[in-house]
């Protein structure tokens, strides 16, 4: 049986954190064994927000040293940068053109972002489900992993390979969704997503003492102002860290001293970050050792977009001759 494809993107802005790799990268890892996988640091996304320009490149070799630091086996996988492979901006020019302007207006992530970052509100930030559409399309993905929050941008894909299809012949598949079934992990205020620019978030290169700062400060469930006050588990986000760093018996016991108020937060806080740091610091010596062989993550990043411009070429050629376009 043919393997079905998936497509997935990771921007390049900041550091990668914890949630990136608990709600993505430790899942992407697993997906190359049941599936084709095309995985991109999407630079072109990137820029829809106000990027340093100067540290751009450092932030695009970072996140690929990152993602084959936590395990991603290029020799598993297409690992590549988006902008590499100029047909992604040609098929969502394509696609543009068969968008209503108003399922654009609706996205929920383009009405978040604008409140976000009122004084560039770009016309990229409005289309950007379109190019994650072209990107999802140009390798003919038949499924695509993604967390609650994202399910919006696969059915919107679904909606314009439709249309496509409908108005030039069959030519691509409906993705469908893989859902994670990871827990989400809040940024440290508890209450928004974890984002390097929200200032919420803990990267997971980062040095320990400034992890432990970090999770030594964060907000746990707010009714346990005093020791002898029970918390609730459920609504502390340092729980569901535990869940996905913690083994199973320690987060029984997390639970359990947490609702009979036997253990404060603070000693709370100091198992996750030894079980935290158990898992970061093998990556993290793995990552400081490919920053000493550059020419090892160019060569992996060229023949991942070797591999999918083969790709990308034979289905923008189908797609021209379709819709009678020059080619
Ligand atoms: Fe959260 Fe642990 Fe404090 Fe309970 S004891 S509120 S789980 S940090």
């Amino acid at each position: 049986m043919t393997k079905g494809r998936i497509f997935s993107g990771i921007q390049p802005t900041g550091t990668i954190h914890i949630g990136n790799y608990i709600g993505a990268i430790k899942n992407w890892v697993a997906l190359t064994e049941a599936y084709d996988c095309v995985f991109s640091i999407v630079d072109y996304h990137a820029i829809t927000i106000d990027y340093d320009v100067e540290s751009f490149q450092e932030s695009i070799m970072n996140a690929a040293r990152t993602l084959i630091a936590c395990g991603l086996n290029p020799e598993k996988c297409r690992l590549f940068i988006q902008s590499r492979v100029i047909e992604h901006t040609e098929l969502a020019w394509i696609l543009n053109c068969i968008t209503p302007l108003g399922d654009l207006e609706r996205m929920t992530q383009f009405k978040d972002k604008s409140k976000q970052h009122r004084e560039n509100i770009n016309v990229g930030l409005l289309d950007y489900p379109v190019l994650q559409a072209a990107d999802i399309m140009l390798y003919k993905s038949t499924a695509v992993p993604v967390g609650e929050d994202q399910i919006q941008h696969v059915e919107f894909t679904r909606r314009i390979s439709r249309r496509f299809n409908g108005k030039f012949g069959k030519t691509f598949p409906e993705p469908k969704w893989l859902l994670s079934s990871t827990p989400k992990i809040l940024g440290l205020d508890g209450k928004a997503k974890m984002s390097k620019s929200l200032n919420n978030d803990i990267g997971i290169l980062e040095r320990p003492d400034d992890i432990w700062e970090k999770l030594r400060t964060s907000v746990t469930d707010e009714n346990r102002k005093r020791l002898k006050d029970p918390g609730d588990p459920k609504i502390c986000n340092l729980y569901t860290m535990h869940t996905s760093f913690s083994p199973d018996d320690v987060v029984t016991d997390v639970a359990d001293q947490c609702k009979s108020a036997s253990r404060g937060c603070v000693d709370c806080k100091k198992i996750l970050f030894e079980n935290l740091m158990k898992e970061l610091a093998p990556i993290q010596a793995k990552a400081q050792e490919l920053e000493k062989r550059p020419d090892e993550i160019s060569d992996i990043l060229n023949d991942g977009a070797s591999k999918c411009s083969e790709t990308a070429k034979e289905v923008m050629e189908e797609v021209r001759g379709k819709m009678k376009l020059a080619g």
